[in-house]
């Protein structure tokens, strides 16, 4: 088997609550609907996730705020407005630092499997927190499982070569600041405008700074940009620059919250969109860096049958396994021509000042 999915139960723990959009049925769902559809045991291995290390989440957090979570978690009752965690967005829970240890340690299995040299590919599906910073939680997110990940690459091949591309409806604004300045590693985001949506971040004009000059891309969309907005901005966009990088390895952060029932979002992405998205990173992996990949889940709230659906073609597209089209069946009606011609027009405007920012 050529692809590797990090799962077991015990990542069920990172759950913010029960009226948390965040649910953790997101995920086991999505596994359950990968059996169900005979990819797991056949063209998919599950391997189990382990701890990270506090030496490996200091490679990316502070050591106050490791300190900070492990407290709050041991009492979370107490409120640390300080390092973002007790706010509605991301309450202090039981066992806070163990559980989002746990889906930090399954990213970096995720990115030692396709290091290793023993799978092509792998999926973090539990994973794709990228609103973690360095010293703070922020919008759901405790740890920063993607950013955990590419630090842990980096150490142990520091030549290696990372493109990230994050197609969650949200700006990956955390995985952003922990590579702005580091060469190595591509950010490439796309996402629902600032202007309307959390974190508010993520303009053309976020390049990278020092060394990193030049490697953070940020493709923000209108609210309502349909399949073919996501098209134009992979074709003209983010695969010319991830090819023009040349990355050994591309990270994928898959959150499924573009999709137009995204209850937090106003984006509209369908499910045959998604499906055209994710298999088009994998071919773009295929040709650039031999198939690596390393995906992760991410965002995604219509949890019930949506997110399933969505990661279960993320599975499908990274082991190569042709699922049925009545998976990437959706109920959205087409856009009149002459809206959906204004929407590609502003991304067109936003691919041109993106290019014209271009340090
Ligand atoms: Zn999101």
């Amino acid at each position: 088997m050529e692809t590797a999915l990090v799962y077991d139960a015990r990542l069920a723990a990172y759950d913010l609550g029960s009226r948390h959009p965040l649910r953790p049925e997101r995920v086991t769902r999505s596994v359950e609907r990968m059996s169900a559809y005979g990819l797991l045991g056949t063209t998919i291995e599950t391997v189990a996730p382990r701890a990270a290390s506090d030496e490996e989440l200091l490679r990316i957090h502070t050591r106050e705020y490791v300190e900070a979570v492990k407290k709050v978690g041991a009492t979370p009752d107490r409120f640390f407005p300080a390092h973002g965690i007790g706010t509605p967005d991301t309450p202090a829970f039981s066992r806070m630092h163990e559980a989002s240890a746990l889906v930090a340690g399954a990213g970096i299995i995720a990115m030692e499997a396709v290091m290793g040299g023993r799978y092509r590919r792998s999926f973090s599906v539990a994973g794709g927190l990228h609103h973690a910073h360095r010293d703070h939680a922020a919008g759901f997110c405790v740890y920063n499982d993607v950013a955990v990940s590419i630090a842990h690459a980096l150490a142990q091949d520091p030549h290696l070569h990372i493109a990230y591309i994050d197609i969650d409806a949200h700006h990956g604004d955390g995985v952003q600041e922990a590579f702005y300045a580091e060469p190595r590693v591509l950010t490439f985001s796309v996402h629902e405008s600032g202007h309307f949506l959390f974190p508010g971040t993520g303009f053309p004009d976020e390049r990278g700074e020092g060394a990193g000059l030049g490697t953070a891309f940020n493709l923000p969309l209108p609210p309502g940009a349909t399949d073919a907005c996501y098209r134009l901005a992979f074709e003209r966009a983010i695969a010319p620059a991830v090819r023009a990088f040349h990355p050994d390895l591309i990270a994928l952060q898959g959150g499924a919250d573009a999709h137009h029932s995204d209850p937090l979002t106003s984006l509209g992405l369908t499910l045959t969109g998604y499906r055209w998205l994710v298999e088009s990173v994998v071919r773009l992996a295929d040709e650039l860096c031999d198939g690596h990949i390393v995906a992760f889940g991410g965002g995604g709230y219509s949890w019930e049958d949506i997110v399933p659906r969505a990661w279960t073609m993320l599975a499908g597209a990274l082991a190569d396994v042709e699922l049925p089209d009545a998976l990437a069946q959706d109920d959205k009606e087409p856009l009149p021509a002459d809206a959906e011609k204004r929407l590609l027009d502003e991304v067109e405007a936003t691919i041109a000042r993106l290019v014209q920012t271009a340090p």
